[in-house]
């Protein structure tokens, strides 16, 4: 028996979505991808969305609609995934890479402030593991901030969505994401000039400005699913949040960091982290099984890239394990992750 990191939830709802789709014989960019956007941007708090085919091409347009290019700078974070190195290189700009704070894994305004130079085009702040990062400061510092949402759909800072603060917000929804669509993606905002510039961008289809487009467009099939999805999300984050909690109990009396929400945010525990000097040795038992513990980050973007000296996204590479936590997982499978990882952590001071 193994217990996988992840799982998506995909129901009759969804199937009953798709087929219908694939029935009408209306594939592409058809009512469903606009009615998608538009419930997604109406969840989030924004004036519109467009869909893409993926996080990454979301990111890369919302790059292009700033006039990021060559020579350009943006400030990222490098505990994360490798899609933000790759959406700020496909524009030809330069990564410059930030910290993270200790407590939230999110990107350090601190440091972010120091790495600023005139040629800082933009700086993409990642909600990490479902957590807003701290949007307002950072939107402070002046320069036009991207959220990427990927991992946090549905999650609150100061009583606001995350992806209703930045110049523009990114989302994912790929199999592993709060919500699926196998593979997909969307840029929101209220600045309807940029999202008029990026829907143009998505369609090299009749276009005749001389100007380079993609192909980077949803189809009907994903968005039915997407929409399947969305009306699901409440129900995924109430589930999300009582098996942190539980895990948070259960956890409680061990030597571990366990996860920390800042009293003006909501976290919808898209990943549920600790942080342990026995991260290592979890993360190999967890190879054998019966529960797939992994690192949240494959591995820090500056370990490849530039010398940047980042000791907080070190430590969070060294010490942080990523538990399984996702709507699919049942109490029964709760209870076997819980009682492994007890006793991977040995028993806790002053018990017996
Ligand atoms: C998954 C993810 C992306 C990329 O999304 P894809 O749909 O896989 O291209 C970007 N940023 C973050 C923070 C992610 O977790």
């Amino acid at each position: 028996m193994m217990i996988p990191h992840s799982r998506p939830s995909i129901g009759q709802e969804e199937i009953d979505a798709v087929t219908a789709v694939l029935r009408s014989g209306q594939v592409v960019q058809g009512r469903h991808v606009a009615a998608f956007e538009e419930a997604v941007a109406a969840h989030v708090g924004v004036r519109g969305g467009i869909a893409t085919s993926s996080g990454l091409a979301a990111l890369h347009l919302s790059l292009l609609a700033l006039d990021v290019g060559e020579g350009d700078e943006v400030v990222i974070p490098a505990f994360v995934c490798s899609a933000l190195w790759n959406a700020v290189r496909f524009v030809r700009a330069v990564p410059v890479f930030a910290d993270i704070r200790r407590e939230t894994c999110t990107i350090d305004c601190r440091d972010v402030k120091r790495r600023l130079t005139k040629k800082t085009k933009a700086i993409i702040v990642p909600h990490m593991f479902g957590l807003s990062g701290d949007i307002r400061e950072l939107i402070a510092l002046g320069v036009p901030v991207i959220e990427d949402c990927a991992q946090s759909l549905g999650s609150v800072y100061e009583g606001q969505k995350t992806g209703s603060f930045g110049a523009l917000s990114v989302f994912s929804f790929y199999a592993t994401k709060v919500i699926c669509t196998g593979e997909g993606g969307m840029v929101a905002g209220n600045n309807k000039d940029l999202l008029k510039k990026i829907e143009d961008l998505r369609d090299y289809d009749e276009k005749d400005d001389g100007r380079v487009h993609y192909n980077f467009k949803m189809t009907e099939m994903q968005a039915a699913m997407g929409l399947a999805q969305l009306k699901k999300l409440p129900s995924f984050l109430a589930r999300r949040r009582a098996l942190a909690r539980r895990y948070s109990e259960a956890l409680a009396a061990y030597p571990v960091l366990l996860p920390v929400c800042p009293d003006n945010r909501d976290h919808i525990y898209f990943r549920y982290l600790i942080r342990t000097q026995r991260a290592e040795e979890i993360i190999e038992a967890g190879l054998r099984g019966p529960v797939a513990y992994r690192r949240p980050v494959f591995k820090p973007l500056h370990h490849d890239q530039g010398n940047a000296a980042l000791p907080e996204t070190d430590a969070a590479f060294r010490e942080a394990v990523s538990i399984p936590l996702y709507p699919a997982l049942s109490d029964d499978e709760a209870e076997v992750i819980l009682r492994d990882l007890q006793r991977l952590l040995g028993a806790p001071p002053g018990r017996k």
